[in-house]
């Protein structure tokens, strides 16, 4: 199995059985994100303490590369302060948008996402997720839109 089988299983898997999924009790930070051009739609919600993302759910529907980017977003932020949030959003964003393997081999199961680049449209669904979380850390009431 290449690496290119094992990245679609991956991403095929989060999208059938997204991790996080659903709404989260507790939550004290929200935001919604769309993305017109694919009409995908999240509201990622946040329980956050001392800094930390002490949990993370999130709602939407979307095609599989935003569904399956938000669930494995939802696994690697969870625990990280706001700190790790930014250096782990730049790195993908790196992964996103430059070939640079280096920078994928960080970034663990995430790195699955990383056959996006290729398709420019799709970059805007994978990265939606991010977008949405910054938005929900920055205390914003406004819904991000990646237009
Ligand atoms: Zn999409």
């Amino acid at each position: 199995m290449d690496l290119d089988d094992l990245y679609r299983d991956v991403i095929v898997d989060h999208n059938r059985r997204p991790r996080n999924f659903g709404r989260l009790v507790g939550a004290n930070r929200s935001a919604e994100g769309n993305n017109p051009l694919c009409g995908d739609k999240l509201h990622v919600f946040l329980e956050m303490k001392d800094d930390i993302i002490r949990d993370i759910r999130f709602e939407g529907a979307g095609c599989a590369i935003s569904t399956a980017s938000a669930s494995l977003m939802s696994e690697a932020v969870k625990g990280k302060s706001r700190a790790d949030i930014v250096d782990l959003f730049g790195s993908v964003h790196r992964m996103l948008t430059q070939h640079d393997a280096e920078a994928d081999a960080g970034l663990g199961k995430l790195a699955a996402l990383s056959g996006v680049r290729e398709f420019p449209m799709r970059v805007k669904c994978a990265s939606l997720c991010w977008h949405t979380l910054n938005a929900a850390l920055a205390g914003s009431a406004v819904p991000v839109s990646t237009e």
